[in-house]
């Protein structure tokens, strides 16, 4: 039988061994992260060494729940001991519960849930939707977005320079809401959204809105920063794209399923797009899944004509079984108000101290468990603060037990959702003391 754990093994051997999976391009080179991960529970990881480290990455932004939560593990071992294989087309159990535990979390108008294997191929098919709804073919994204690494995912991410152009066609990019930066000299949050909403609806009528499907749109930008959108803005688009007759996608993927402290992000806003693509939070990641929740106004328009996804583990039953789990128990244990009490009573305060401390910190920003501080060279200059002081920064959070999601120059602070407050403080203590020995 394969085992997967070896009392002897080291760090290096692991590492050594790992060199041949290779995740990142670059991970070949064995450049990407200084850490081997042998186990986790809650909030807290071990290394092969028994070292400990609070993980304040919830591994790219997805283990809402936290990790070897027993509720979860419970889950998908019973649908394990069932049945842990089956053909997308039959009948399943577990999708139908599932989909019915997600349209109950989300706001009325939604019908369908259309799951796929993760949060790419969710925009990948929200976006196809879009397209054969509308018969045009035009997708406009923001420049500051992820939406995945997959064909039409990566083209509509913002920075999308090394995909080859054919791939690119019909992909246009807007400028989205950031104040700290703005592309709109504003000065003030109204403006910048005033403004932004003005040079979308340029671009919609320079582009011609009959050939525009879909808006997709992270509703708060994640990987780009955790970009808040200003008040209003979200409305704007919603309004853009009713006047326009253009398909609205929101990506809930990072931000989605109790990161901001509620069920979605775009419940902060009151503004309800036609779909909605989530992964990630939805089952912290036990399990690969995601998937795109279809308002009525889509899924009526659907005919058997129309080719979605046809993905062989789309709603797959150990995927199902770890979503009904996940979303239960953060119901039970009230995981999604621990997120919006510790960001608003603990991270969010503690960064702004830290930021009056340090000169470096630019910006602090954030709803609930998904908050980031942008660093800079000086507050006068706003100048991003260098690779080499950020590689610094970094690995003396690592070595002093905090694993960090670090993107360009931010620290993006995302423990898991049920992080206590005392974790967070630690945490919080932990980026102190870095930010205070970089020389
Ligand atoms: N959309 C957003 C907002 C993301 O942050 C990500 C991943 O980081 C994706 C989509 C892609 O999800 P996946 O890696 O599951 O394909």
């Amino acid at each position: 039988m394969t085992t997967f754990y070896n009392e002897s093994l080291s760090n290096q051997d692991v590492k050594q061994l790992d060199r041949k999976g290779v995740f990142h391009s670059w991970s070949a080179q064995g450049s990407l992260d200084p850490l081997v991960i042998k186990s986790g529970s809650g909030c807290r990881l071990w290394d092969y060494e028994g070292r400990e480290y609070l993980d304040f990455s919830s591994q790219l932004v997805n283990t809402n729940i936290g990790h070897q939560h027993p509720k979860v593990l419970a889950g998908i071992k019973a649908q394990l001991d069932e049945l842990a294989t089956v053909a997308p087309s039959h009948a399943n159990y577990a999708r139908g519960l599932a989909a019915e535990k997600i349209l109950a979390r989300v706001p009325a108008g939604f019908d369908k849930v259309f799951f796929t294997n993760g949060g790419a191929d969710a925009n990948e098919n929200a976006i196809r939707m879009a397209r054969a709804i509308t018969g045009r073919e035009k997708v406009l994204s923001a420049y500051r977005s992820y939406h995945g690494g997959t064909g039409s995912a990566i083209v509509a991410t913002g920075d999308f320079r090394r995909v080859p152009n054919e791939y690119a066609r019909g992909h246009v990019h807007f400028f989205n809401p950031y104040l700290y930066r703005s592309d709109f000299w504003a000065q003030n949050e109204e403006e910048e959204g005033a403004r932004a909403l003005q040079h979308l609806r340029r671009i919609i009528e320079s582009e011609g809105a009959e050939s525009i499907a879909a808006i997709l749109l992270e509703t708060v930008p994640g990987t780009a920063g955790i970009l808040v959108p200003p008040k209003g803005y979200l409305d704007g688009v919603r309004a853009l794209a009713d006047e326009f007759g253009i398909v609205l996608i929101f990506d809930e993927v990072m931000a989605g399923f109790g990161r901001t402290g509620k069920w979605l992000a775009m419940d902060h806003f009151g503004v309800t797009p036609d779909l909605i693509t989530f992964a990630k939070g939805i089952n912290s990641g036990y399990v690969p899944a995601g998937g795109v929740i279809v308002s009525e106004r889509i899924s009526r328009h659907f005919d058997e004509n129309m080719f979605f996804g046809g993905l062989t583990y789309s709603g797959h039953p150990l995927a199902m079984a770890a979503i009904c789990a996940t979303l239960d128990a953060m119901e039970e244990e009230d995981i999604v108000g621990n997120a919006e009490r510790i960001g608003a009573n603990v991270l969010a305060p503690g960064l702004k101290q830290i930021a009056e401390r340090y000169d470096i910190v630019g910006e602090v920003r954030g709803l609930g468990v998904f908050q980031a501080i942008e660093l800079v060279e000086d507050r006068e200059s706003r100048q991003p603060l260098n690779a080499k002081a950020m590689g610094q920064l970094k690995a003396s959070m690592v070595e002093c037990g905090l694993l960090p999601f670090v993107v360009a120059n931010r620290i993006h602070v995302v423990p898991p959702c049920m992080v206590t407050a005392q974790e967070a403080e630690q945490g919080l203590s932990i980026i102190s003391d870095a930010l205070g020995s970089l020389k």
